[in-house]
């Protein structure tokens, strides 16, 4: 059984900006991310969201503009009959090398303590090499999304590692996660990278 899913944010569930998502009115969500949403929340484990904001670091938003994009992101979520059930944020700048910034694993640990979660048994659904190698460090399974900005990046590195599970968006992701046996993560991992 799967204990928790992970999912990043920016190139995962709305649209990455190269100058950040500053408002709710920045915040465009990828084409059947609700959907997605919806489908894996009929999975009964947490819906974790894992985010490095440094937006927050290099002072360009407050605290509280981040968290007012979050609670609209929710209730977008659960208008469509999903839910995320955290979200754990790096609000840190790239240069003040926290432990929480990916591709550094604390925020999944963090999460892992929190939910009492054996990160073997989770999932990590994101769009960057970052997300896979947080994913490698914590030992979560990554699953990637091609609606990110490193679409060729992941593309070479599936031809690289035939365990890597590419999809093409996260409604892809969900509706592949649904046709599994969930009985064991292992078996989620050893499926072919279908592209
Ligand atoms: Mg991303
Ligand atoms: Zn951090």
């Amino acid at each position: 059984m799967i204990d928790a899913i992970f999912l990043d944010r920016d190139g995962t569930l709305n649209v990455e900006r190269a100058d950040y998502v500053k408002s709710i009115d920045e915040l465009v969500l990828l084409p059947g991310a609700l959907d997605a949403l919806g489908m894996l929340s009929t999975l009964a484990v947490p819906i974790i969201l894992i985010t490095n904001q440094s937006v927050i670091g290099r002072g360009i938003i407050e605290r509280a503009t981040m968290d007012a994009i979050h609670d609209h992101l929710r209730a977008l979520v659960h208008a469509h009959g999903g839910r995320l059930d955290a979200i754990y944020v790096c609000p840190h700048h790239p240069d003040a090398h926290c432990q929480c910034r990916k591709p550094q694993p604390g925020l999944l640990l963090a999460a892992a303590a929190d939910f009492q979660l054996d990160l073997t048994r989770c999932i990590f659904v994101g769009d960057s090499l970052t997300d896979y190698a947080a994913a490698q460090a914590a030992g979560c399974q990554s699953i990637l999304v091609r609606t990110g900005r490193q679409m060729q990046q992941l593309d070479e590195l599936a031809d690289r590692d035939p365990r890597v599970i590419l999809k093409n968006d996260l409604r892809a992701v969900a509706a592949w996660l649904m046709a599994q046996k969930l009985t064991d993560v292992e078996g989620v991992a050893l499926q072919p990278a279908a592209r």
